[in-house]
């Protein structure tokens, strides 16, 4: 018997009125395996992953997480189940330390003397242990995704989605945001939703690239980024 992928969705498809924003995707995924998913603004990226999280419930189509059809689950059904994600809206107690952000993050699954344990690991897998004392809403932008980023990982999910994790960084924090998924990877499978091409040469293995709400090409980064077609999407012909 084969094991069946981590996430697996066949035919997945959404329309709102006469928009098609993802149209009969087939996306398959393995364990500890890192995606880049790119493509223009409006191709339906953001919306493929709530159609992951169960934020949106699909017109056609099925998602499977290890061979199960949790299609039309309840976003916190799918959290527990071991999918988390870092979306474009903050999602942080701005009036609240590092710590105690990661630490209320934690809490969800564990007892509170567990919940610190695991807001220390996180401190220092995402090197954040200097600033575990300061209050998110006076961070740099960087810093604050990366905290993000921390909450996320506090959930423990096996599956990590990350909408435009670089956006607004410094090319230093860019850097750094790439080693630190890089490291993540070594234990969680990602899809990394990012515009910065830079950024995907960085951290990509396979990219698949989404137009229209249906995959266009899904190759290694190298074959993706000399694509005439891939080119073509972006120049916005
Ligand atoms: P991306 O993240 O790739 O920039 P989105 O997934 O946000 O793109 O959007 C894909 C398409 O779906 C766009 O045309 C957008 O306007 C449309 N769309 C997304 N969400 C909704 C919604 N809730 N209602 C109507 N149209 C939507
Ligand atoms: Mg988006």
């Amino acid at each position: 018997m084969t094991t069946p992928p981590l996430l697996e969705t066949s035919n997945l498809t959404i329309r709102f009125g006469g928009v098609t924003a993802v149209n009969s995707v087939d996306f398959s995924l393995k364990e500890t395996e890192l995606r880049c998913l790119i493509g223009p603004n409006g191709a339906g990226k953001s919306t493929f992953f709530k159609l992951l999280t169960g934020q949106l419930r699909p017109s056609e189509g099925h998602v499977k997480l290890r061979g199960e059809d949790i299609s039309g689950s309840l976003p916190h059904e799918i959290a527990r189940r071991g999918v988390g994600i870092k979306t474009q809206v903050p999602n942080v107690f701005n009036a609240m330390t590092v710590e105690e952000n990661l630490w209320i993050a934690a809490r969800h699954k564990h007892t509170p003397a567990f919940a610190s344990d695991l807001a220390e690991e996180i401190l220092t897998q995402l090197r954040l242990t200097g600033i575990a004392k300061r209050e998110v809403g006076q961070l740099a932008h960087g810093q604050r995704q990366w905290v993000e980023i921390g909450t996320v990982l506090a959930g423990e999910p096996e599956l990590i989605l990350l909408d435009e994790p670089a956006a607004g960084m410094t090319h230093e924090e860019v850097e750094r945001t790439a080693e630190l998924i890089l490291e993540i990877n070594r234990k969680r499978a990602l899809i990394v939703v990012e515009h910065d091409m830079q950024f995907i040469k960085m951290i990509a293995k396979t990219v698949t690239v989404l137009h229209q709400g249906s995959v266009l090409i899904e190759e290694d980064v190298a074959t993706v980024l000399q694509d005439p077609r891939v080119r073509d999407v972006y120049l916005g012909k």
